[in-house]
């Protein structure tokens, strides 16, 4: 005899047992809440203090926005730590000077940087749904090689304040993570431009060269050449660059893009 199963049978069976709440830290492997682990505990801090203290432990990790912790299939066990109340969502602005809390999210950059190679970087990096999620921190700290919002902080000498009062250059911070990122600081003035080249015009660029003049020089950063962005103060910088490789494009290739777009964004400057 055939043993048919309703909808709501199947629903009832799906359905998680009772969750598990301790203080603030919530034990979904107890909860059965999900099959395959990934976030296994979750607090939320109200003070750095704290924050701090829970991030030393292992398998700790800090939650932002979290499109990328909560994107990473390969991880598991994981005990997030999340941000959101901390009150580092807070935005201050002295002429071009902008100085974004680490949660601040990209759609407050591009509210902010209007009309500046910031907001545009910003509208590249994500879709707007997920721009009101993703965090300029986050953003620095998952330092990800085809970030043109990473890039363009990198071409604008943006630099990192971190939880114990230091002050790093986002290039530096991003070379070697340290500290939690409590907030960026950029000046987000000077002519701009950004050249790339994609599968398709609004595709994560197979390589991206962004550039900034300011009363420095010119600084450029590429995307699409290494693990983390790339900063160019000059056409042979480029050019002594041995990028990577992957399906979506050769060390070569890469190579050719960075030399041909780097002259492109250097004409467009100069
Ligand atoms: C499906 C998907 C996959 C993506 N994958 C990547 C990727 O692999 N690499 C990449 O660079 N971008 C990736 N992106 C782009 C990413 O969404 C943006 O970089 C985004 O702005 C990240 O911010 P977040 O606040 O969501 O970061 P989160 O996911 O919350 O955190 C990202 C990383 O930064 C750490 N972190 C967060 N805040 C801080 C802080 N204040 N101080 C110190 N550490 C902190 C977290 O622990 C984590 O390791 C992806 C986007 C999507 C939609």
């Amino acid at each position: 005899m055939l043993a048919l199963t309703s909808p709501r049978q199947l629903l009832r069976r799906r359905m998680p047992q009772k969750p598990c709440f301790t203080g603030r830290a919530f034990n979904l492997v107890s909860a059965n809440f999900i099959s395959v682990p990934l976030i296994v505990e979750y607090h939320r801090p109200e003070s750095l203090a704290e924050a701090v203290e829970l991030l030393q432990q292992p398998d700790h990790v800090a939650l932002a926005g979290g499109t990328v912790v909560n994107a990473d299939r390969n991880r598991s066990q994981l005990v997030a730590v999340d941000l959101q109340s901390l009150g580092l969502d807070v935005v201050s602005r002295e002429a071009s000077r902008v100085q974004f809390g680490a949660m601040c999210r990209l759609s407050e950059v591009e509210k902010q940087c209007s009309g500046d190679l910031l907001a545009e970087a910003a509208r590249r990096e994500l879709p707007s749904t997920l721009r009101t999620v993703g965090t300029v921190g986050g953003t620095v700290a998952a330092g990800g090689g085809e970030s043109l919002m990473l890039a363009a902080l990198m071409a604008s000498g943006a630099s990192v304040r971190t939880v114990n009062g230091g002050e790093v250059s986002v290039e530096r911070y991003v070379s070697a993570p340290s500290e939690l990122i409590v907030g960026v600081d950029v000046n987000a003035e000077g002519a701009w431009t950004i050249e790339h080249t994609g599968r398709t015009p609004m595709d994560t660029p197979i390589v991206a060269v962004v550039g900034r003049r300011s009363e420095d020089g010119i600084t450029l950063a590429l995307t699409g050449v290494g693990t983390q962005p790339v900063v160019a103060r000059s056409l042979d910088d480029i050019k002594q660059l041995i990028p990577i490789d992957d399906f979506r494009g050769s060390s070569e290739y890469r190579h050719h893009l960075s030399v041909t777009l780097g002259e492109r964004v250097l004409g467009d400057l100069s």
